[in-house]
């Protein structure tokens, strides 16, 4: 099982478990994924998090300030994936993406800031991308 942070049209975050992830592109294809808060079925995946299954009870008991601190690490250890493996091209990223979707440039990982204008008109032109929530990073 994998659990995705899915985003609705109406920007509501919400996760839902699947068996796998093409079980997930295909129910989001099918129109089978409900954002609880509108009812809206044209769901995305904006982050995927298979490492936070439940482990069992002390995950779900620990202290607020405890947990925050281990997404905080696990967001961290994304940008740092990320960093290593993308190509950064900060402001220009939904114009690269685009380069990249219509073949005008060899596929390769990127990563930048879009702005939510930006993101919505990729995501209606059907370009996939994640959106991350970036995790400051600690240089000390
Ligand atoms: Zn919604």
């Amino acid at each position: 099982m994998i659990v995705y942070r899915l985003t609705c049209k109406n920007e509501h975050e919400f996760e839902a478990w699947f068996r796998d992830s093409a079980a997930c592109d295909a129910q989001i294809a099918e129109g089978r994924v409900m954002c609880p808060h509108c009812g809206d079925t044209s769901a995305r995946k904006s982050l995927m998090t298979p490492n936070v299954a439940p482990k069992g009870a002390e995950s779900v008991s620990g202290k607020p300030s405890e947990r925050r601190a281990a997404i905080m690490r696990e967001l961290r250890e994304l940008r740092r994936k990320v960093e290593e493996n993308c190509d950064y091209v900060g402001p220009r990223f939904a114009e690269e993406a685009r380069r990249i979707h219509y073949g005008e440039t060899d596929s390769h990982a990127i990563y930048g800031e879009t702005t939510p204008k930006e993101a919505k008109a990729l995501t209606e032109e059907g370009i996939e991308f994640g959106r991350i929530p970036w995790a400051p990073r600690l240089d000390s």
